[in-house]
């Protein structure tokens, strides 16, 4: 097993502005695993809000395959298991190896995981913080590249700004994040009904993550479907969160990779929730990796790959409002 290791920074086409910040790019680490005659590869994505960097990754990584004492597939998934941090490293070795896997055994990395549906969800095109004419220029990008649903990024302060531009330019559905930023109970269920008037499908997030929201899902469904994020990271937050949250949203870089991701889907729909493949505006690398789960999902959010001007590769794709998954391939140009 030879593992190689390239860090690069992805520019966003358009600065990225949500609830606690702008972005005008992101680290990441491209790993690159070969065995057998095959190669494979993954994608660590370091938004700075998950306090992994560059070096946490690539010291990680190597420390890593020098512990590895087999040099099987198999043998690696063993080891990996055994992390329990650094999750985006992680995720990047693991949907390495699973690709590594499906090739060596001539089989889609959805037959290895036995899914069998074809029906790909709705992805959602991400439209952060932002004035009309910047607003119009993403949605005809978005239209342009095949969506047919948008996910409106809220801050508490310009919402009805964001909700009454969206809608005057477009009458595709749409759901909203609102990244922890309302502050109270009655902010959110009055936000809430009228988000509903104004037709939005979901709320994703809406308090912060230590909040209880102000009605329980036993208790009588919300008026709109609401999803958690931040309070969703890994496998063993989904059952605290089910009275509360309709749905999750499951995003490789949280909870370290497909192997994991795969495990939070069957426990949420063992208890009845909805489910949200997600990204952190990874390229093409990192939402290829997720797409393969996304006939298990709801909604499907990877729009990394077509919110960046630099994508060193190339893969799935939204093709009339819906996933398809393609192979990765890379664009020699890009990366060295
Ligand atoms: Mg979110």
């Amino acid at each position: 097993m030879k593992l190689s290791l390239f860090p690069y920074q992805l520019e966003f086409r358009y600065p990225f502005r949500i609830a606690h910040g702008v972005r005008t790019h992101t680290d990441v680490v491209y790993v690159k695993l070969e065995h057998d005659g095959c190669t494979a590869w993954g994608e660590a994505t370091l938004p700075p809000y998950l306090l992994e960097t560059q070096q946490s990754v690539i010291s990680f990584l190597t420390d890593f395959s020098k512990s590895v004492s087999g040099n099987s597939v198999d043998e690696w998934f063993d080891r990996l298991r055994k992390e329990s941090e650094n999750l985006s490293a992680k995720a990047a070795l693991d949907m390495a190896l699973w690709g590594l896997k499906a090739q060596l055994q001539n089989k889609s990395i959805e037959e290895l995981l036995g899914i069998k549906s074809t029906l790909f969800p709705l992805a959602t095109y991400t439209i952060g913080v932002c004035s009309l004419p910047e607003m119009k220029l993403k949605i005809d990008d978005a239209i342009g590249y095949g969506f047919e649903m948008f996910k409106i990024k809220l801050n508490g302060e310009t919402d009805e700004d964001m909700i009454n531009n969206f809608r005057n330019i477009c009458e595709k559905p749409y759901a909203v994040d609102v990244n922890q930023g309302w502050k109270d109970a009655s902010m959110f269920i009055n936000k809430m009904e009228w988000l509903k008037e104004k037709g939005c499908v979901l709320i994703e997030q809406p308090l912060p993550t230590d909040f209880l929201l102000p009605r329980s899902r036993v208790n009588g469904s919300y008026d709109l479907p609401v999803y958690a994020d931040e309070s969703c990271q890994r496998l063993g937050d989904i059952e605290k969160l089910r009275d509360n949250f309709d749905g999750v949203n499951i995003k490789l870089m949280k909870c370290g990779g497909i192997t994991e991701a795969f495990q939070m889907i069957r426990k949420a729909r063992e208890l009845e929730m909805k489910v949200l493949i997600g990204c952190m505006s990874e390229s093409s690398v990192g939402c290829s990796a997720a797409s393969h789960l996304t006939p298990l999902a709801d909604y499907a959010d990877l729009d990394g790959p077509y919110l960046i001007s630099n994508n060193p590769f190339e893969g799935m794709q939204v093709v009339n409002g819906r996933i398809q998954v393609r192979p990765v391939t890379k664009n020699s140009l890009n990366l060295q």
